[in-house]
């Protein structure tokens, strides 16, 4: 049988006769005299498309056999007609070309082996021996992309036993060996399908890099994918600098200025909520048992609160913030006392859970806010009830 992505890797149709058509479970297995399907093998998925009206699911090298599924039966003898998915094709020829590329140079610089590589739907992942810093990965993206630039041709030879050479490879190989050459950069034994020239590869982007066993693990991105990829980044960048008023090229520079300020705004709402929360405990400062409704005061507001008000009012304090419909969070507290007991009895009343230490706790109860009140008026505590301000920021 005739491997005509081999002969011709940029062949898209073709007509081949049907040598045999078996029912399998996901449909038939079709083999023909010749084929321009490459099947899944080296790391590249296999091509689809179609054999006359039946579409070809999956092609897989079985022994030498290419073996395409489809998903309707082929009569046997009959001469059909073969048209791959030329877009995805060329996209893994890309994607393809560029891994050997990427490979080549760091193999060629560090010594890094390739010993993973996988071709995803989206990223391209490649695993290297070594560990790799950003540094090294960005000069290897500019050596490789400068080969794009040369045009450099794609070479395919075999392996002449008699006059060895060094080729990369995962594994030691037996039998005929096929070369794939991109002169200067490097030689691989790959049973892929390949690019006529480098400058059909068009890009290559390294996007990140990391730890993986013993080495790492770089995400890639070439030709169309690696265009598409960018134009959003670019999209995404240009919306970034237009919200933040900055040019595109200093919109890192300017989100630092922007985090900064905002770390002094919260710093500055800190001190402000402090001196508010002060301010309303003196308000109530010798009242004796207190129960508050605050809006908007979460934990850590919510316990300073209560604390500032049990240091003035002269009893217990009670403060919850919430709403009817999702409950409140609690903070009691008495100075030196030991608000445990009515902890235990709030809980139990209203659904609630929390404590704390014998003179401070906090917790929640699922209650609305009259039945809060009505826990307090039925457990004898003589409360001011005091209705909150706003605190968010
Ligand atoms: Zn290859």
């Amino acid at each position: 049988m005739k491997k005509l992505y081999y002969e011709n890797p940029y062949l898209q149709e073709f007509d081949a006769r049907v040598v045999s058509c078996t029912p399998v479970k996901n449909g038939f297995a079709v083999t023909l005299d010749q084929t321009a399907f490459y099947p899944e093998g080296g790391g590249q998925p296999c091509d689809i498309g179609t054999l006359d009206c039946a579409n070809v699911t999956d092609v897989q090298d079985v022994d030498g056999q290419i073996i395409h599924t489809c998903d309707c039966a082929l009569p046997v003898g009959a001469t059909v007609h073969g048209k791959i998915d030329w877009a995805r094709r060329f996209d893994l020829m890309q994607q393809h070309s560029g891994e050997h590329l990427v490979s080549g140079v760091v193999h060629a610089r560090f010594g890094y082996d390739n010993v993973g590589f996988h071709m995803g739907s989206d990223v391209i992942t490649i695993d290297f021996s070594g560990i790799l810093t950003r540094e090294q990965l960005a000069s290897v993206e500019r050596t490789v992309n400068e080969a794009i630039w040369q045009n450099l041709p794609c070479e395919i030879t075999y392996l002449d036993r008699n006059a060895p050479v060094f080729y990369r490879s995962k594994k030691e190989l037996t039998g005929e060996v096929r070369l794939v050459r991109f002169p200067g950069m490097d030689l691989c034994a790959c049973c892929g399908t390949h690019v006529r020239q480098t400058g059909e590869i068009g890009l290559v982007k390294l996007l990140s890099c990391v730890k993986f066993h013993d080495g790492v693990r770089v995400e890639m991105l070439c030709g169309q994918r690696a265009y598409e990829y960018l134009s959003k980044i670019v999209e995404q960048n240009h919306r970034i600098s237009g919200l933040i008023s900055a040019k595109p090229d200093q919109t890192a520079q300017e989100v630092e200025r922007i985090l900064a300020e905002q770390r002094q705004t919260k710093y500055r709402l800190v001190g402000c909520q402090n001196e508010l929360l002060q301010i309303k405990a003196q308000a109530l400062s010798g009242r004796g048992n207190v129960l508050c409704f605050e809006n908007d005061l979460s934990g850590d507001l919510l316990r300073r609160f209560a604390d500032a008000v049990m240091h003035q009012c002269g009893g217990i304090c009670a403060v919850f913030s919430g709403s009817d419909a999702a409950g409140y969070h609690y903070a009691i507290g008495q100075l030196d006392g030991d608000v445990r007991t009515l902890v235990k009895s709030l809980n139990a009343a209203l659904s609630g859970r929390g404590g704390g230490k014998p003179a401070f706790a906090q917790g929640a109860v699922s209650a609305t806010q009259s039945e809060i009140a009505a826990f307090f008026a039925e457990y004898g505590m003589n409360v001011t009830a005091q209705q909150g301000a706003n605190y968010a920021g």
